[in-house]
């Protein structure tokens, strides 16, 4: 679905609102809603304090658990388990994609074979990573997708998935892309 004719469904439904309180709720949980800058300045001080493999994995972690969290929401409020999985995916894409990370599109899968293969033009992390230091680095920095891409697939195929991203722009490369295998 068009992003924008996502959101404004979502708008028309309530699903996304700012109460009188000042809380922003997006599906019943509050949202808050940080600048890309303040995303990446976390990382920079993960990676200072604890090294770039730990802060790499608390990153991807964190994009886990937010997958995980909303499935709970997401059966509560609509019974998700009796739907068709590849609706639940378009569905969590689309919310996916209303996020603020870029536009992630499923180029390749295969429930069969179960394997994935995602691309995201224009990832906002690294296009702010460029601006803000100036420089290519050598790892990829979408940890936090690749973690929420894993749980995404490891609920599709019902099985462990090694997710890896192979292509990120921040490394220079002209898209991101993300690989999910399962684990043999
Ligand atoms: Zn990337």
């Amino acid at each position: 679905m068009e992003k924008s004719e996502f959101f404004e469904k979502m708008l028309e439904a309530g699903q996304f609102s700012i109460t009188e309180d000042g809380h922003a709720l997006l599906f019943g949980e509050f949202v808050m809603l940080f600048p890309s800058g303040t995303v990446l300045k976390l990382i920079e001080l993960l990676e200072k304090e604890v090294g770039e493999t730990k802060a790499s994995k608390i990153i991807f972690k964190l994009g886990e658990f937010q997958l995980e969290a909303a499935i709970k929401r997401y059966k509560k409020r609509y019974d998700i388990d009796k739907q068709d999985k590849r609706k639940i995916l378009t569905f969590l894409f689309d919310i996916l994609n209303i996020l603020g990370w870029g536009y992630a599109k499923i180029d390749e899968i295969s429930f069969e074979k179960k394997y994935a293969k995602i691309t995201m033009k224009n990832s906002a992390l690294p296009e702010k990573y460029l601006v803000t230091y100036k420089k290519k680095r050598k790892r990829p920095i979408d940890q936090y997708l690749l973690g929420w891409f894993s749980k995404t697939f490891f609920y599709m195929f019902e099985k462990e998935v090694r997710a890896k991203e192979t292509k990120c722009m921040v490394c220079g490369d002209k898209y991101c892309e993300f690989d999910i295998k399962t684990k043999s």
